[in-house]
């Protein structure tokens, strides 16, 4: 199964050629304030199926805490996926700039401790105060760390290729 995805205005486009993992709802006030939303939901992707497939160039990054890279497209601003500098095979991708239904649901909401305050959970998913043992993303907001975020553009040059 091959699954397509973009940015807002189209410049980035992205295809994953492998099952996705675990989705979940992240109410961490970074992934509030990245996306302008009452939750982020993300899944895990493994970063070997993952394929920008146009506008690499567009892709602009953020590093939101030590060893984290958000990226975004620098037109629309749309966010895209987040790398991980300790775990390198894998990335978090934002769900909603999907093309495609990649027929998984969220299965927890994570970092419910930092939920917005107008938001009122409804539904019956498991719920976490912070992260759980899975979640590689999230966490406290820390100042960024520009000694750990190269390491990280090294990865995402080997990462971003277009083909
Ligand atoms: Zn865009
Ligand atoms: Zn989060």
């Amino acid at each position: 199964m091959s699954l397509r995805g973009s940015c807002l205005c189209g410049g980035i486009r992205y295809e994953i050629d492998g099952p996705l993992g675990r989705v979940v709802n992240c109410h961490c006030s970074m992934c509030r304030k990245a996306t302008g939303a009452a939750f982020r939901t993300r899944a895990a992707v493994a970063s070997a199926s993952f394929h920008w497939r146009a506008g690499a160039e567009l892709l602009a990054r953020y590093p939101s805490s030590p060893g984290e890279v958000r990226t975004f497209c620098r037109v629309c601003g749309a966010t895209l996926v987040t790398l991980f500098r300790d775990r390198p095979d894998e990335l978090g991708l934002a769900l909603g700039t999907l093309d495609d239904d990649p027929g998984v649901r969220a299965s927890a909401h994570i970092f419910v401790e930092s939920k917005a305050p107008w938001l009122e959970i409804d539904d019956d998913l498991p719920r976490f105060a912070a992260g759980d043992a899975d979640d590689a993303e999230g966490g406290a907001p820390e100042s960024p760390d520009t000694r750990e975020v190269a390491d990280v553009t090294t990865f995402m040059r080997f990462t971003v290729r277009q083909r």
